[in-house]
């Protein structure tokens, strides 16, 4: 997969999280994803062993939402969008927070955040589309801070060829179960689409 850094980035850019929590609030501004890594790491971290224990999880904190993955299937050379269920956080109040943000911004799960929180401001929609750049740009009071780490083309790379392999993995997941995300998650019955 080759991803093409938009011209403001493609060298690099300096980042340190000013701890803002900007990047933990709004729809608009980008769901958090949680892959099956993901889970399992809060499933360990919440001792949610059982059904039953992962039901009371999944109802106080996911949502299930659709998103988009494009995709070209073995035996054909076309790219097809398929959209198809998977999970986020929940947003919570007017200001639509994770319902992980805590006092003074800080992660109530900082040890067990999800990739994406870990990877933030390093997305494909982020570092691919100039629009969005700009955006995070305003969002984000740790992008371009002077003494902050230097991500390196090569690492922003890394980081995204992991972002993508996390998505295709649980789409193919889902794609082999018909998009029934209830059957590989069947701790999420009851639980309805937004
Ligand atoms: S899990 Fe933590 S870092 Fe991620 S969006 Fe929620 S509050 Fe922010
Ligand atoms: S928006 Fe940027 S500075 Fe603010 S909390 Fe998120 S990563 Fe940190």
């Amino acid at each position: 997969m080759q991803f093409k850094l938009c011209e403001l980035v493609k060298n690099g850019f300096k980042f340190d999280c000013q701890i803002c929590g900007n990047c933990c609030k709004g729809k608009k501004k980008g769901y958090i994803f949680t892959y099956k890594p993901d889970l399992e790491k809060l499933f360990e971290y919440f001792k949610c062993t059982t059904e039953a224990e992962k039901h009371e999880f999944a109802k106080k904190h996911l949502e299930i939402i659709s998103q988009k993955f494009v995709y070209k299937d073995n035996n054909t050379d076309v790219k097809k969008n398929y959209y198809y269920d998977t999970l986020v956080f929940k947003l919570v109040g007017e200001n639509e927070e994770c319902c992980f943000l805590g006092e003074k911004n800080m992660c109530k799960i900082y040890s067990v955040r999800p990739f994406q929180c870990i990877s933030y401001p390093v997305w494909r929609i982020t570092l691919t589309i100039k629009k969005n750049w700009d955006e995070n740009l305003k969002k984000c009071k740790g992008i371009n801070i002077t003494n902050g780490e230097f991500y390196s083309q090569k690492k922003i790379l890394d980081i995204l060829k992991k972002e993508f392999q996390l998505e295709k993995n649980f789409f193919l997941e889902m794609k082999a179960h018909n998009f029934k995300i209830k059957e590989v998650y069947s701790f999420l019955r009851n639980i309805n689409k937004d």
